[in-house]
C-alpha cells in the first residue's frame, strides 16, 4: 500500500475505500497477500458477472492462447470474432426483432457510448441527446456531458454540451409521470429544448443509485422517441449480461432499443470488451468513422462466446439470479425493517441498493464491513446507498456469509 501512496496518481479510487493488497481470487472469494478472504459484492463494478477466474472460461482462453491463434487483429475477421457473432445471435439475440448489427468500439464502456452518440448525430443530423437525472454513462467528454454527477462534470474542466437532463422515473417521488413531461417539453415546438438525436438511459441507474425504471414509464419513453424521430440507447454496460435476471436489462419490458451498449461483463472474465448493438436500418456509417486498435480483443470474444455456450444456452441460468436476487432481496428487507432509520431497499434481479439515507452511515457501515471481510461499493447523489452487485455465480452460503458481514457492520455503525 505504501507504493501505491509513493508511486501512484493521487486520482487512485479504490484502493483507498478497499485498503489491502490482492492476490489472488476465485468465484466469489479475493485472498489478500496477508491471508485474509474477502467476500466480493463489487464484482469488478459489473464486470465480472461470472465470478473471478471462471473456471470455464479460464479453460477456453487457456487454451486459445497455447494454440497460437491471433490474440490482436485490429477488427480483422478472425474464426474467434465469427463465433462470437455466430453464437450471440443465435442464443442472445434470438427473440430480438429486427436484427441487430454487431459494432466493435474501443475497450472501455465509455467509448461505445461515443460510438452510439456519434451514431445517432449522424443517422438524425440532430445534436442535441436527452439523458437524465443521476445517469452515469462514463468519463469521456462525450460521456460525461451526458452523466449527471457534479463532481466528474467539473472534473472535466472544459464546456460539456450537446446534451439535456430530463428527470428519471421517480425522481419526483411515485405520484409524479416524468415521461408526461418529457413528452409535453418535445412536443411544443417553443419548449426551448432541441429535438434530440437520441434518449440515452439505464433501465436500473447503476452509479446514480439502484434507480429503478417502471415497466410503463420505459414504454412511454420509448414511443415518445419514436414520435419525435429520437433513437433510444439503452447502456446495458453495467445493468445487461443477466445482472437483472435477463440477459438484457430491458427485455422484461419487451423494449426494443435502436441501440444497445454493452461492455462490463460481456466478455465473463473482466478483459475489456465493449460493442454495440446497433439496428440494421441505422448503420449507415463509412469505414473507419469510428475505430480504434483494440476493438473486439480476440481473447476477450473467445472468453465471451463461452460465457454465452455455458450460461445463456437454457433458462437455467436467468431463472438463478431471479431465484437469488428474491431471496437478497428480503433478507436486506428484513435488515432494512429490524433497523429502522428509514433504511429502503431497491433493485432488480441480482442489483440491489440498501439506501442508508445518511451517507455517513453508509460510509461507515462499508468500512466496517471489509475490516470483517466484504467487499461492497457505495453509490447515488451522496453515495448514501451502498451498492450490492455480487456474481451472478454465488452460492447462497456465501451471499449469506456477506449479507451477516453487512448486518453486522450496519449495527456496529448504529451504534455509535
Ligand atoms: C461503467 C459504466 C460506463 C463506463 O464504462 P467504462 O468502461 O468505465 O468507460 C458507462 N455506463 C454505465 C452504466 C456504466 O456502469
Amino acid at each position: 500500500m505504501k507504493t501505491c501512496e509513493r508511486l501512484e496518481s493521487a486520482v487512485r479510487s479504490y484502493s483507498r475505500n478497499f485498503p489491502a493488497i490482492f492476490s489472488r481470487a476465485r468465484g466469489s472469494v479475493m485472498l489478500t497477500e496477508d491471508g485474509r478472504k474477502v467476500i466480493d459484492f463489487l464484482s469488478g463494478a459489473g464486470a465480472l458477472n461470472y465470478g473471478h477466474n471462471n473456471h470455464a472460461i479460464k479453460a477456453a482462453i487457456t487454451e486459445y492462447l497455447i494454440s497460437d491463434a491471433v490474440v490482436h487483429g485490429l477488427d480483422m475477421a478472425t474464426p474467434a470474432k465469427l463465433e462470437f457473432m455466430e453464437t450471440f445471435s443465435s442464443v442472445i439475440l434470438r427473440k430480438q426483432r429486427p436484427q441487430y448489427r454487431f459494432q466493435f468500439t474501443g475497450p472501455t464502456g465509455a467509448n461505445a457510448i461515443e460510438a452510439a452518440l456519434k451514431l445517432s448525430r449522424k443517422v438524425t443530423g440532430r445534436q442535441n441527446v436527452i439523458s437524465f437525472t443521476n445517469g452515469y454513462h462514463g468519463m469521456s467528454l462525450g460521456a460525461i456531458a451526458a452523466s449527471g454527477n457534479r463532481y466528474y462534470r467539473a472534473a472535466s474542466g472544459c464546456p460539456l454540451s450537446g446534451t439535456t437532463f430530463m428527470p428519471y422515473d421517480g425522481y419526483f417521488g411515485p405520484a409524479v409521470d416524468t415521461a408526461d413531461y418529457l413528452r409535453k417539453i418535445m412536443l411544443d415546438s417553443s419548449s426551448g429544448i432541441d429535438l434530440p438525436a437520441a434518449i440515452l438511459l439505464e433501465t436500473v441507474q447503476g452509479e446514480g443509485g439502484i434507480n429503478v425504471a417502471r415497466k410503463e414509464w420505459l414504454w412511454s419513453i420509448q414511443e415518445l422517441a419514436k414520435d419525435v424521430g429520437a433513437l433510444l440507447i439503452v447502456d446495458d454496460i453495467q445493468m445487461g449480461c443477466g445482472r437483472t435476471g435477463d440477459f438484457f436489462s430491458f427485455e422484461f419490458a419487451s423494449l426494443s432499443p435502436d441501440i444497445v451498449v454493452l461492455s462490463k461483463s460481456l466478455s465473463g472474465y473482466g478483459l475489456p470488451l465493449s460493442m454495440l448493438l446497433i439496428k440494421e436500418e441505422i448503420d449507415v456509417q463509412q469505414p473507419g468513422e469510428h475505430t480504434g486498435t483494440f476493438r473486439g480483443n480476440n481473447l476477450a470474444l473467445v472468453a465471451a462466446t463461452t460465457a454465452i455456450n455455458v450460461y445463456w444456452r437454457s433458462n437455467t441460468f436467468a431463472q438463478g439470479i431471479r431465484h437469488t436476487g428474491e431471496l437478497m432481496r428480503r433478507r436486506l428487507e428484513t435488515i432494512a425493517i429490524t433497523h429502522g432509520n428509514g433504511f429502503s431497499v431497491r433493485g432488480r434481479g441480482l442489483a440491489l441498493g440498501f439506501d442508508c439515507k445518511i451517507a455517513e452511515i453508509a460510509a461507515a457501515t462499508t468500512r466496517k464491513a471489509f475490516e470483517r471481510g466484504l467487499i461492497a461499493e457505495r453509490c447515488g447523489p451522496d453515495d448514501e446507498v451502498v451498492k450490492f452487485l455480487p456474481a451472478l455465480t454465488i452460492d447462497l452460503d456465501t451471499l449469506n456469509q456477506g449479507l451477516t458481514i453487512f448486518e453486522e457492520s450496519l449495527i456496529e455503525t448504529l451504534r455509535r
